[in-house]
């Protein structure tokens, strides 16, 4: 977990050997990019490199999430890059198809892309070693977050003393000698209530290795009410729930524009010591 030094480092972050761009700021835009992954967490006003990433999650359809998406569709159209995949929220999927034609009738270009909808819950396998899954989120408006999942092989217990050539011998007599174990690796809220940490049906959110979280308010300028009227979650509720959080490393972000990095910075030196050198801040794009 570093902030990039040099201006040659690609990316603004590191966390849990995750290269992390992009930015997100309350209200303005929010997109969050994996680029070993090849994955966009919403897409913002379309930050220049998201347009690269082949996986779009859109957490919701409040403009600062996805207003950038027609010019992310059509860039990666005008590159001739492969047509995006893009995962959102079920409940708005025909809106976002009509937002698309909309802009077919307008500029006359096909903007290909392979849009999928989910439903809380629902997984959706991307590569033979990667699944995601929607989980549900607490907002004014339809929304969801992504919990991205490794499928690894693994050797089965009763063989773990074997050697290598005994493996082998095992393997091409077509005994299974390996099971399949899955784990959460990176989960994304979106914009959401606290509501979602003590939902049951979303531990997995708070075992993800890296967890991308909504914290739009940090300190006393604004009030867990006030945080929730908006739809949104305060630093102090993530305070308050800090021995649930299972998570390798938490990433905070959607900070109000109101806020200063040196705000932030000092709110979070007040965390609870449970989630000490395990939070940072995505602050890019704040002074
Ligand atoms: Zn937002
Ligand atoms: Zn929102």
């Amino acid at each position: 977990m570093s902030p990039s030094s040099s201006k040659k480092k690609k990316t603004i972050l590191e966390i849990e050997g995750y290269p992390i761009d992009g930015l997100s700021i309350g209200g303005h835009e929010t997109c969050v990019i994996f680029p070993s992954l090849k994955m966009a967490f919403d897409i913002g006003r379309c930050p220049q490199k998201a347009i690269s990433q082949d996986f779009l999650f859109i957490s919701h359809g409040h403009m600062d999430h996805i207003g950038g998406l027609p010019m992310y569709v059509a860039t990666r159209g005008l590159y001739k890059m492969k047509p995006p995949t893009i995962f959102i929220p079920n409940s708005i999927k025909d809106s976002v198809e009509k937002l698309l034609a909309v802009h077919r009738e307008m500029d006359q270009s096909e903007l290909k892309n392979n849009l999928i909808g989910l439903d809380a819950g629902e997984e959706f396998h991307l590569r033979k070693d990667i699944k995601v899954k929607a989980f549900k989120t607490y907002h004014g408006v339809p929304s969801l977050g992504y919990i991205v999942y490794s499928n690894k092989q693994k050797l089965k217990l009763e063989y773990l003393g074997l050697s290598g050539s005994e493996i082998k011998a095992l393997k091409l007599s077509g005994v299974e000698i390996t099971n399949t174990v899955t784990a959460p690796e990176i989960a994304f809220t979106g914009d959401t209530m606290s509501d979602f940490i003590v939902d049951p049906n979303n531990a997995d959110v708070l075992k993800a290795r890296v967890l991308v979280m909504e914290s739009t308010f940090v300190d006393n300028a604004m009030s867990i009410e006030d945080a929730r009227d908006y739809g949104h979650t305060h630093l102090f509720e993530i305070a308050n729930y800090a021995a649930k959080f299972e998570n390798k490393a938490i990433l905070l972000m959607h900070f109000s524009a109101r806020y200063k990095i040196s705000d932030v910075q000092a709110a979070i030196s007040k965390l609870p010591s449970i989630l000490s050198g395990r939070v940072s801040a995505l602050t890019q794009g704040f002074l």
